[in-house]
Order: C-alpha cells, then structure tokens, then sequence
C-alpha cells in the first residue's frame, strides 16, 4: 500500500475565495430555436452571468428594438452593480478572514505559511479594486450614454459580449487586433 502523505495544512485554497465555479446546466444550454439568431445566448455570456449573487437572466433581445434602449440600460445597470456588489462583499470577507487569523499563530513557521497566504489574500483584493474601479467607469459610460460602443470604432460592442464582459470597452475585433499587436510587441 502506498505511504500516505502527510496532510499538508495552512496551504491557500486552489480557487481563490468567493469564485465560484459554475456549471451550466443542459437545460439552460440548450435555448429553444425560435426567435431572431440574436436572441441566441452564447455560453460564456450566461455562464458569466449565473455567477452573480443575485443572478440575473440574459436580456431578451426583441426584434429590431433599437442599442441600448432604456431597458438594456437598465439591464446592465443592474448586473454592473450585482457583480461590484458580490467583489465588495468578498472584499469585506478576506479582510475578516485576516482579522480573525491574524493572532492565532505564535510559532515563526506557522506564522511564515500565515505571511503567504495573506500576500496572496491582498493580491486577491488587489485585483478586486481594480475590477471594481473598471465596474465604476462602466456604470460612468452607462450615465453619459457611451456604454455599449467600442471607443476604438464606435460601433456597437454587442449585447451578448457586453453580458460576459460587462466591462468591455472594445468590439471584438478591435479587441483581438490589439491582443495580436501586444502579442508581437512582446513576442
Ligand atoms: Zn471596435
């Protein structure tokens, strides 16, 4: 029989916490094949969107209702501030987690695994502030009428793109052209 390896303790969790890792369901993959072929929910648009708390439906896109009508407005509104709901709560709960562990170790090794585990605990929280920054310029762009369209071409980024990547400031070509470009200029 193979000798067990001791159980290593104190080791930070694989998944950072509050990330969720979700899974579609057949069901909610499979959308009936009626409607406009924009009506069509791609996976990563409702996988994004099942994992806010508050979980919010992809918008039912209507016939030809004009690009940010009030009510996708309304609808992004909504998921922009879901999600910096959900990053401001996990926020609160790494820094209770630290709180609450910070005294607890009074040997140097313990409290050495301690130090790396809360370095990656603020790294966490690092990029939860900067999301959470992004989220803000969003709900900005949503007031001043400029949510939705690529800052590069003006065209309209899409509702569905916009559903997996609330944040996106681009149209997906655009997007990729710089990704190709970031790529040779560092490659
Ligand atoms: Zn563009």
């Amino acid at each position: 029989m193979p000798k067990r390896t001791k159980p290593e303790r104190a080791l930070p969790a694989k998944t950072p916490p509050g990330r969720k890792k979700t899974r579609l369901s057949p069901v909610a993959t499979r959308a009936p094949h009626h409607g406009p072929a924009t009506g069509e929910v791609p996976q990563a648009a409702a996988s994004f969107l099942s994992t806010l708390g508050e979980g919010i439906a992809p918008y039912p896109i209507r016939g030809n209702e004009p690009y940010m009508n009030p009510a996708q407005k309304e609808h992004f509104h909504r998921i922009l501030l879901a999600w910096k709901k959900d990053l401001m709560e996990e926020a609160d709960r790494t820094v209770h987690h630290m709180q609450d562990e910070a005294m607890n170790f009074p040997d140097p090794n313990d409290r050495a695994t301690q130090e790396s585990e809360f370095s990656l605990e603020l790294r966490t929280r690092d990029r939860e502030r900067k999301l959470i920054r992004k989220i803000d310029e969003a709900l900005l762009r949503l007031e001043t009428d400029e949510y939705g369209f690529c800052d590069h071409c003006g065209i309209e980024i899409g509702i569905r793109r916009l559903e997996a990547r609330p944040t996106a400031t681009q149209c997906i070509d655009c997007k990729t052209i710089e990704e190709i470009r970031e790529k040779q200029l560092n490659g």
